[in-house]
């Protein structure tokens, strides 16, 4: 890289964008944010996704390089020690997420991209644009048409950082270049956010320091809670699930079958105004590659990896990419090229792996949560990380409370399993043998004539020693 001040481009001003745009200024970028959406400090109402989200090591580990991790978990994230399960029959009962001291902060979308956009603007040089939608880019010479109020205005940059979400323009513009993988599949299953006002006394109507949970097999309902003591309620089911109910009986007879507690905590002229006032987002998963053109253009977030919501890891996996991105520009300082080809290549697996990740927690999350089963490897596991607290390390810790690979979190547990299931067969035949000696033992005892038949195995057996020993 030359002496002369970089610029860069960033275009998305979301949980990702707005944070990439930090590190870049503190690194003495001059950088340009572009948004497509008004600036949301300035707006009334904003639309889009998930209200709250669960905020974890990983990007708080992004946060502290801004010094924001302190304040969000000390003073403003309201901690969940564990998921709080509520069976139909309604008695609930909590699984703990980790250690005593491990938790996850449950914080509101709109706060932290306000908190991250306050923190840039102390930057003399970070420069927002709102209402600016990115239309064109031609990633070779760095060309950008963005749309604002009806005008075009045409830009040019050397980097682009696109952090423009799942649908991502950027990314398409990478994408009519040859030899990018791109695939994407949706669920069969969508959202729907409900709530659970705070108690006519001003309280929390469940308590608080919870992930609840309604596991139902293939639907499930979530509730995070939020500072004004109200809970979001998400709801996730099939579409023909959400298509069936058509009308305030129906719905109220859904609610009643699969999730009764939930109705006198949500309120049934609220559950039918809110249900029937939003309608179920789809869901999709994202994976492509490679995330960078040259040195030019790079993607972060989800506009590189865009995952189910399952794990709690689509915003923290963002915020980790780019503290990653900002250690690859620190080992090479002379190559952006190097910085973004090597960010690429090994962000690429990592991200991949928990696209997998956050596919398969949804099954542990809707069903498997709520089987026996899960409860006794739940306890195998933390008793063995207890034992072996750096060796033995469970999914979920490893995912969620540690900065290990993504990819490494999945070896890790595939390690583990193998070795469960091999100490398994060792024990089933040490049981199965000690089994046989047990039912020869008990048929002697009532038999002892059965030894005399046995008669004609002595004398192999007390030759057998002699042989293998010469
Ligand atoms: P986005 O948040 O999508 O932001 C992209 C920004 O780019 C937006 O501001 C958009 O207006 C702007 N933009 C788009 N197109 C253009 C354009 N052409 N020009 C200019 N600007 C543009 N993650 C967690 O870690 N924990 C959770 O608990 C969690 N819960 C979730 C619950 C739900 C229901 C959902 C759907 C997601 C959840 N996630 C969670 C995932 C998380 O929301 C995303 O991973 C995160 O928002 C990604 O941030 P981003 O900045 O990459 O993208």
């Amino acid at each position: 890289m030359s002496d002369k001040k970089e610029k860069a481009v960033i275009v998305g001003g979301g949980l990702v964008g707005a944070l990439e745009a930090c590190f870049l200024a503190k690194r003495g970028v001059e950088v340009h944010l572009y948004e497509y959406r008004d600036d949301i400090r300035n707006m009334e109402h904003v639309a889009g996704k998930s209200i709250n989200l669960s905020l974890s090591v990983r990007g708080r580990a992004a946060l502290a390089h801004l010094g924001l991790d302190l304040h969000l978990t000390q003073d403003y994230g309201i901690p969940m020690r564990a998921r709080m399960i509520h069976p139909i029959q309604g008695h609930t009962y909590a699984v703990p997420y980790g250690k005593e001291d491990q938790c996850i902060y449950s914080v509101g979308r709109r706060y932290l991209n306000e908190l991250l956009l306050d923190a840039g603007e102390k930057f003399p040089n970070l420069h927002y644009h709102f209402n600016y939608k990115l239309t064109y880019l031609d990633v070779e010479s760095g060309e950008m048409v963005f749309q604002s109020h009806d005008v075009e205005h045409k830009i040019q940059s050397d980097m682009v950082l696109g952090c423009d979400g799942a649908f991502s323009n950027v990314r398409k513009a990478l994408m009519r270049k040859t030899r990018f993988d791109f695939s994407q599949e949706y669920i069969p299953h969508a959202y729907l956010e409900l709530c659970i006002p705070p108690t006519q006394g001003g309280e929390f109507a469940m308590p608080p320091n919870y992930l609840h949970i309604w596991p139902r097999g293939n639907f499930m309902m979530i509730a995070l809670p939020n500072q004004d003591k109200s809970f979001t309620v998400t709801l996730f089911m099939p579409f023909e699930t959400f298509d069936a109910i058509t009308d305030d009986t129906s719905l109220l007879d859904f609610f009643l079958a699969n999730f009764p507690d939930s109705i006198p905590l949500i309120g049934q002229a609220r559950l039918i105004e809110d249900y029937f006032n939003i309608k179920p987002s789809p869901l999709v998963s994202i994976k492509c590659s490679p995330y960078n053109y040259q040195d030019k253009v790079l993607i972060l977030g989800d506009a590189a990896h865009a995952m189910v919501p399952f794990y709690g890891q689509g915003m923290n996996c963002g915020m980790e990419d780019v503290l990653i991105l900002d250690q690859y520009l620190d080992k090479y300082p002379q190559s952006r090229l190097k910085a973004f080809e090597e960010y690429s290549r090994t962000r690429n697996i990592d991200a991949k792996a928990m696209c997998d990740l956050a596919m398969y927690n949804y099954i542990e999350m809707r069903d498997l949560v709520a089987k026996p089963s899960f409860w006794i490897r739940k306890r195998l596991d933390s008793f063995l990380h207890w034992l072996m607290p750096t060796s033995w390390v469970p999914l979920y810790t490893s995912v969620t409370f540690s900065r290990m690979r993504y990819h490494q979190c999945i070896a890790n547990r595939n390690w583990q399993d193998q070795t469960l299931s091999g100490l398994a067969s060792v024990f089933l035949c040490l049981s199965g043998g000690s089994v046989v000696a047990l039912c020869v033992l008990s048929a002697f005892v009532r038999n002892p004539h059965w030894l005399e038949r046995l008669q004609w195995l002595r004398e192999p057996l007390a030759v057998f020693p002699q042989r293998v020993l010469r």
